[in-house]
């Protein structure tokens, strides 16, 4: 029998930022959310929305621009994992789809453009925004 990891059942519960090539959402108090991806651990990139957040870095940063603009508090401790992918490119057709299937969202693009016909099919699949694709 293989041995279960040590931290499986201990330690803060994952919210997934250990995680690497994910699609995340950062939601702000409004109800509106920025959603990203990353190849990179979560926690690296959050960390650096959270540095263009303090220093209004508001070119860089949909969010920063959002939150020193309308005066909003970013609820960084809601930080999640929408979806994971395998490669780069995975991740950015997934992040389309995401920002696609989010409204009204931070971003500033939809990301990836992405044939009409599979958001359609997409939209009619689906029965809730915030399911997993
Ligand atoms: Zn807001």
């Amino acid at each position: 029998m293989p041995l279960l990891h040590a931290d499986q059942s201990k330690g803060p519960p994952d919210n997934g930022e250990k995680q690497a090539k994910v699609v995340y959402r950062i939601p702000c108090s409004c109800g509106e959310g920025y959603i990203g991806e990353t190849v990179r651990r979560l926690e690296a990139r959050v960390k650096e929305h959270r540095n263009a957040c303090q220093k209004g870095a508001l070119k860089m940063s949909a969010l920063a621009e959002h939150t020193w603009m309308k005066h909003h508090p970013i609820k960084w401790v809601k930080v999640s994992v929408i979806d994971q992918a395998r490669t780069a490119k995975e991740l950015l057709v997934k992040e389309a789809i995401y920002i696609q299937l989010n409204p009204p969202s931070l971003n500033r693009n939809g990301g990836l453009e992405l044939p009409r016909c599979w958001m359609a099919a997409l939209k009619y699949t689906r029965s809730g925004p915030n399911q997993r694709l």
